[in-house]
């Protein structure tokens, strides 16, 4: 037996009650199942696990809150839990949130950041301060429309070039 630590160093796979054993690698994989609800991305590619602990039954999912401030991170949150909980073997999931480091743009994959562009979202680079490009005509010639899209982790820009609308990807810091 292994003693879960919560260091996030466990790999080994420990003995449930019932003599199904769960691994790390098959809690990331359920994961990668789970998406945000209002944009083509999921928990993992979007960089939102921070650590996930198995120990026996137990897992512990813990999270950086990049949308503290939206409603979809309780929805993720209880995917999360139900999906977890879905795998044999798991008998309690915890999904926490870890203050302790902020999301930033570069935890988000490349496949996410493809993904996001695709459905047409302007995104903010690696570092901050670059200028808003337009997600039609690359202007960079954009000013700020509205800072409330249609949700709260997504802002409006307007660009003077094209005369489009932009929507926005808004990382907390931004
Ligand atoms: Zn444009």
């Amino acid at each position: 037996m292994v003693e879960g630590s919560g260091s996030g160093a466990v790999t080994a796979t420990v003995q449930g009650s019932g003599g199904v054993v769960v691994s790390e690698a098959e809690v990331w994989k359920a994961l990668e199942k789970v998406e945000d609800p209002e944009l083509p991305i999921t928990v993992t590619d979007l960089g939102l696990i921070r650590e996930v602990a198995v120990a026996g039954g137990r897992v512990r999912v813990r999270l950086v809150p990049t949308y503290s401030a939206c409603a979809a991170i309780d929805v993720m949150r209880q995917d999360i839990r139900l999906r977890v909980l879905a795998l044999p073997g798991v008998e309690e999931v915890s999904v926490e949130l870890a203050f302790d480091e902020p999301w930033t743009m570069a935890r988000m994959s490349e496949r996410g950041r493809a993904a996001l562009a695709a459905y047409g979202l302007s995104l903010p680079g690696r570092r901050a301060a670059e200028p808003v490009s337009c997600s039609y005509c690359g202007s960079t010639n954009t000013t700020l429309e509205n800072p409330f899209g249609p949700t709260l982790c997504r802002a409006i820009y307007y660009c003077r070039d094209c005369r489009n609308p932009i929507e926005r990807f808004k990382p907390p810091a931004e």
